[in-house]
């Protein structure tokens, strides 16, 4: 167990939390379903597309992380962007769990929540910030923040000359889904360039930070990484500094956590052994949220595909029988197929209007067809799935699931063709023992 939530300061009344209800999320999935009594092509109920959030998956992540081989000695610092919606946050705020933010308007939504985190528990986790935002963190005395370039160190000499710096260090990330260390991190060649002229303009470097990329797969890049981080502590060393602080950013997956874990252990208690009294904290973001959020969609449209492909082509993977239209797409929640490069995966629902889905329906002994689902814009790369082996015979009215849809999803949706952004129905999961602590440990907020 995560032990008692922290005590929290400046306790507000809970504003502008949604509704969230206490069902399982299978079941609530179902029950919306039937509410919305869409049946056929008469166009009668409502066929819009939903998120349901399991705010207990959250919990249960927290949990995970802190069961595990880091889970003593490395602090979360939620990567805010990924899902930063209010009930997650005001969640792991309530559970002591820290935030990454990576602009002005994050650090205040972080600031601004329910629980009123101070600012101490923010790290500006951007290492190219506009002039505007240093001056936004001094205001907001958000005083961690990366960098990885000299520009930067006199932007925070001018802005912000009390911050608490961390210098972001280019690491290997070629076994990464996004490969962030194409934008960002210093090579280690620069580090003692960058540590020397902060030196000289009297800036307080607390220690380094790394990202490995998002979808880490190959957990020997995390080894690297420390590896590469203790050399810059000992550059810091030769310019006058004492490094007590290592951040070891995102990147982590479900899969793979629990091996990643062992790995960023054993690495750490060679390089950086407790003793050393460095505050060791990462940046997950993915890890997190991506399991609690399942997005229901609506076959708005369907086609028979222009060329029908023949059953070998198809077993080479070339062409669709038939065309779905969902209501949700690449503009939408699906913009993680581009820019998280996710192939997400589908559930039936309903099949021909009756509720199949929380059995996850398997296809043995059923007719299937290949199938390509597209998204509601007029844009032909809005294709959520290009070639998909479907149960035959959907119809306008069904309902598709897809698992998995916390991360890098609605956080970047947008309302392109003037299509709705699917909203999010909140549930504390139902009457497992993770859902019951997380219910106790909202209301113990609510009611003080
Ligand atoms: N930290 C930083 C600086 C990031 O840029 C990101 C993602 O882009 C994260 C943390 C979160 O990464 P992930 O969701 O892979 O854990």
């Amino acid at each position: 167990t995560l032990g008692p939530a922290p005590v929290v300061e400046n306790v507000r009344p809970v504003d502008g939390l949604p509704e969230i209800v206490n069902t399982p999320l299978d079941q609530l999935v179902q029950d919306i379903i039937a509410s919305r009594e869409v049946s056929d092509l008469s166009g009668e109920g409502d066929e819009s597309s939903f998120f349901v959030a399991d705010l207990s998956a959250v919990y249960e992540s927290v949990k995970m992380w802190r069961e595990s081989a880091i889970g003593d000695r490395v602090e979360i610092f939620y990567a805010a962007k990924c899902c930063p919606t209010l009930p997650v946050l005001h969640l792991l705020s309530l559970l002591g769990v820290n935030f990454d933010c990576a602009s002005t308007a994050e650090f205040q939504q972080v600031l601004s929540l329910p629980s009123a985190p101070s600012p101490e528990r923010i790290i500006f986790a951007n290492p190219c910030k506009a002039p505007s935002m240093i001056r936004a963190a001094a205001d907001a005395h958000v005083d961690m923040m990366t960098f990885d370039n000299a520009d930067e160190l006199y932007k925070v000499k001018k802005a912000h000359p009390n911050a608490k710096l961390v210098l972001r260090i280019l690491t290997d990330d070629s076994k990464s889904l996004c490969r962030l260390g194409l934008k960002y991190g210093a090579p280690l060649e620069t580090c003692p360039g960058l540590l020397a002229l902060a030196q000289q303009l009297g800036l307080n470097v607390i220690g380094v930070s790394f990202h490995v990329g998002s979808g880490c797969k190959d957990p020997a890049q995390f080894s690297d990484a420390i590896w590469r981080s203790r050399k810059v502590f000992d550059m810091g060393k030769k310019v006058g500094y004492d490094f007590k602080f290592l951040d070891i950013g995102g990147g982590f997956e479900r899969p793979t956590f629990a091996e990643m874990s062992d790995v960023v252990r054993d690495a750490l208690d060679v390089y950086f052994p407790r003793e050393s009294g460095v505050r060791v904290i990462a940046e997950p973001g993915r890890l997190l949220v991506s399991s609690a959020f399942t997005l229901a969609t609506n076959i708005i449209a369907r086609r028979r595909a222009l060329e029908p492909a023949s059953v070998a082509a198809q077993e080479e993977g070339e062409g669709a029988d038939v065309m779905y239209y969902i209501n949700d797409g690449v503009y939408g929640s699906f913009n993680c197929i581009l820019f998280d490069h996710v192939t997400p995966d589908t559930h039936l629902l309903t099949h021909q209007h009756q509720y199949v889905g929380a059995t996850r329906q398997a296809l043995e002994g059923t007719n299937t067809e290949m199938a390509s689902i597209w998204g509601p814009t007029c844009d032909s790369m809005d294709c959520v799935r290009s070639l998909v082996r479907l149960p035959a015979g959907l119809q306008v009215g069904d309902w598709l699931g897809w698992s998995n849809m916390g991360a890098y999803t609605l956080c970047a949706a947008s309302r392109f063709n003037g299509m709705n952004k699917s909203p999010v129905n909140w549930t504390t999961g139902g009457e497992s023992k993770d859902a019951k602590i997380v219910r106790a440990v909202l209301d113990a907020f609510a009611k003080r």
